[in-house]
């Protein structure tokens, strides 16, 4: 039988929350069909006001007791547009994490994990790599603890990319900038984002001229100093420049910068949909483009988004993913389908029982997570460490 005629019918739908550091929640749903079969999605949103619990509860509610046989009938069935989704991230949010949980489901019934399942959908010819290359992001190492103590001092960027370097990484990716804000006073390169590229050249100093450091600039510049930027992170050895401005509210900016500056631009964190990040990488606004798994549309969209451009520019996606085990785990799936040239986002170092979220745990090793071997996504949220660390709800 061919895996697009597996079906499942949801018929239970859960909320689980897991208190991670400071303000952070990973945030997960589970849609199960009353037997054996259960999707997961990760929902976490911590850029977003409102939660997305009731706008995935009010969806799943045109699902329930249907024959799903395509992660997309959650968009059919609630009748969305892509302009919906391209404008309404938390829209947007409830249908990625929806999406997920019906791919999870299906590959589950098609008895293939995700990873093979994408292809088997697609026609992909060969065999995935089973371990998918990260690079190690410190930048939620460096934000605050529950007791709001941080030390943003270029030795401690230094320390932490050491850190990630030791334990296998190749690459690893800071935010430096997060003191500084547009609009500077003065012209040129702003006095705010001196510190941050005194802590990039101290990382860089640790990581070395053969391995990379990627740069996220958290949308805090303009053109004229982030223009002034370019040069400055050019010469300490930055390796991308990620988003000075917004991607998605500052194209037209955007696409200056990448004219002139001399070093890849990536960035679209927040978009949704594969016509959306087709149109970025031809119209010149990035040289690498970063669909979430939890806004893009899941791992289906994000595996069509990864084959479809890495096949015209290549080494032209590299997921984003600086939230929960969960949605690494759907990211990795994705990212080995498509046959990656660029490494995974992971976050390392924000609490040390991060791995045990997992059932089994998140394996990572030298710099490369494991895919698990079981069907679907191959690993749940575990109940005993929402218990002890979290909540379940339904809505
Ligand atoms: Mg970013």
């Amino acid at each position: 039988m061919p895996v697009s005629d597996e079906w499942f019918v949801p018929t239970e739908l859960e909320f689980s929350s897991i208190h991670v550091r400071a303000k952070t929640e990973w945030v997960h749903l589970l849609l199960g069909d009353g037997s054996l079969t259960f999707g997961h999605g990760e929902i976490t949103s911590t850029q977003l006001a409102r939660d997305v619990s009731p706008v995935v509860a009010r969806l799943a509610n045109r699902l329930r007791g249907k024959r799903l046989s395509a992660d997309t009938d959650v968009i059919t069935l609630n009748g969305l547009t892509t302009e919906q989704l391209e404008t309404d991230r938390i829209l947007a949010t409830a249908v990625s994490g929806l999406r997920c949980a019906v791919a999870d489901a299906l590959a589950q019934r098609a008895e293939l994990p995700l990873v093979d399942y994408l292809r088997a959908l697609h026609d992909h010819e060969g065999t995935a790599e089973r371990d998918v290359q990260l690079y190690a992001n410190i930048n939620r190492s460096m934000l605050a603890d529950d007791d709001g103590f941080v030390d943003r001092s270029p030795d401690s960027f230094a320390e932490m990319a050491q850190r990630a370097m030791e334990a296998g990484f190749t690459t690893a990716k800071c935010a430096p900038f997060d003191e500084a804000r547009a609009p500077f006073k003065s012209s040129g390169l702003p006095r705010e984002a001196e510190n941050g590229l005194d802590r990039v050249r101290a990382a860089k100093a640790v990581i070395g001229p053969d391995r990379a450091l990627l740069v996220d600039c958290h949308s805090r510049f303009d053109l004229d100093s982030a223009l002034a930027l370019a040069p400055e992170l050019l010469e300490a050895g930055a390796g991308w420049y990620e988003e000075p401005v917004n991607t998605l509210d500052q194209t037209d900016v955007l696409r200056k910068i990448r004219d002139r500056a001399e070093l890849p631009v990536a960035g679209a964190e927040r978009g949704y949909g594969i016509a959306l990040f087709t149109k970025l990488m031809e119209e010149d606004v990035l040289d690498v483009v970063m669909p979430d798994v939890k806004f893009c549309g899941g791992p289906v969209e994000a595996y069509l988004i990864g084959r479809e451009l890495e096949a015209r520019w290549e080494r032209s996606v590299s997921m984003h993913c600086p939230s929960g085990p969960l949605s690494l785990l759907a990211s990795a799936h994705a990212t080995a389908a498509f046959d990656n040239k660029l490494p995974l986002e992971h976050a390392v170092y924000e609490v040390d029982w991060r791995h045990e979220v997992l059932e089994p745990f998140e394996l990572i090793e030298n710099g490369y997570f494991v895919l698990p071997d079981g069907y679907g996504l191959g690993g749940r949220v575990d109940p005993v460490a929402v218990a002890m660390r979290g909540r379940s709800w339904t809505e």
